[in-house]
């Protein structure tokens, strides 16, 4: 079993923690929310007071934050950062969705430090967080890639190497890009439907056996009360916030204008999210898109 700094106690990463705890390992925590850092101490971590704090004498470090700045000063932060406290030996696995180019020049700093960083982003929400059924993409060396899958195993069920540092969070950003189109796509079908009489259930389930099938239908129906323990039958909370969206989609964009690639339904997606966004819906779970379709808003 082995000792593990987990930074970032999120809807995500509070979940991951709890299944690292359940598999036997050591875990000590922190975050900056006393009540994230109570919940995890209850299932048996232990607390630290700073990440600094976190980090000393362990193997492995996680870390599960907001975005790319929050990354870059946990490790390189002239002050406080991490890279002057980490020992030689650590594996450090950063599982927040965060730009590649980010990734690639913190793993850099810290591999010049000899410090070994693979960029481990997920897909399958807090469900699969809770669940442990995760699916990893990680970009990092072969041998930091199988140091990695040791820890990583226990939180998840699909463990992929995408290639190089960095090459981990370039695959998530792909998939999150598809994935806000299907959100917004099955949202104005549903809509579609309802506006025309039809009962949304019924419609689910007829695209769930024709060709319109798809992750959003067979797993977080955006449409309220059509399936049970989803996020738009609790009044959009929990799950993954429209902002966390709008900045995948803003990472995407940004990829596709350095790589010179078309994104059309991409730019359309992000341009729903925003205005969903600036509407008020920042904070609810992204499936709430749909609203941005409904006559009952
Ligand atoms: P969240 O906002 O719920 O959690 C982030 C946590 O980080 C908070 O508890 C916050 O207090 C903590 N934090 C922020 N700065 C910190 C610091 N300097 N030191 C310690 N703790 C700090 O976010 P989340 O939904 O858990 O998402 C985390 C990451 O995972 C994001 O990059 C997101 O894009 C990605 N992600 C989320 C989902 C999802 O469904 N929620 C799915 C896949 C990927």
């Amino acid at each position: 079993m082995a000792n593990i700094a987990f930074i970032g106690l999120g809807n995500m990463g509070g979940p991951m923690a709890a299944n690292l705890l359940k598999a036997g390992h050591q875990v000590c925590v922190f975050d900056l929310s006393a009540d994230a850092l109570q919940q995890l101490t209850d299932q048996g971590a232990s607390q630290a007071a700073s990440a600094k704090e976190a980090v000393r004498g362990v193997q492995y470090v996680i870390s599960m934050l907001p975005a790319s700045k929050h990354v870059e000063s946990l490790y390189l932060d002239p002050n406080e950062g991490l890279q002057e406290y980490l020992a030689k030996d650590t594996i450090v696995i950063d599982s927040s969705t965060i730009d590649a180019n980010t990734a690639k020049h913190v793993g850099k700093q810290l591999s010049a430090k000899g410090i070994a960083f693979v960029d481990a982003p997920v897909s399958g929400g807090v469900a699969g967080a809770k669940a442990g059924t995760l699916t990893f993409i990680v970009g990092g060396s072969e041998e930091h890639f199988l140091q990695s899958k040791i820890v990583l195993q226990d939180m998840g069920k699909n463990i992929f190497h995408a290639g190089d540092q960095g090459a981990g969070q370039v695959a998530k950003i792909c998939n999150n890009m598809l994935l806000s189109i299907l959100m917004a796509g099955t949202s104005e079908a549903l809509q579609l439907a309802i506006d025309n009489g039809l009962d949304p259930k019924v419609m689910s389930d007829i695209m769930l056996q024709s060709s319109g099938r798809n992750w959003t239908l067979e797993l977080y129906n955006p449409c309220p009360n059509v399936m049970e323990n989803v996020p738009s039958s609790n009044e959009y909370q929990g799950g993954f916030m429209v902002d966390l969206m709008r900045k995948d989609l803003g990472l995407a964009l940004d990829t596709a204008l350095k790589s010179q690639s078309v994104t059309p339904m991409g730019s359309l997606a992000q341009n729903l999210f925003s205005m969903h966004s600036m509407q008020g819906n920042g904070k609810k779970d992204f499936s709430s898109i749909f609203k941005l379709f409904s006559r009952n808003k």
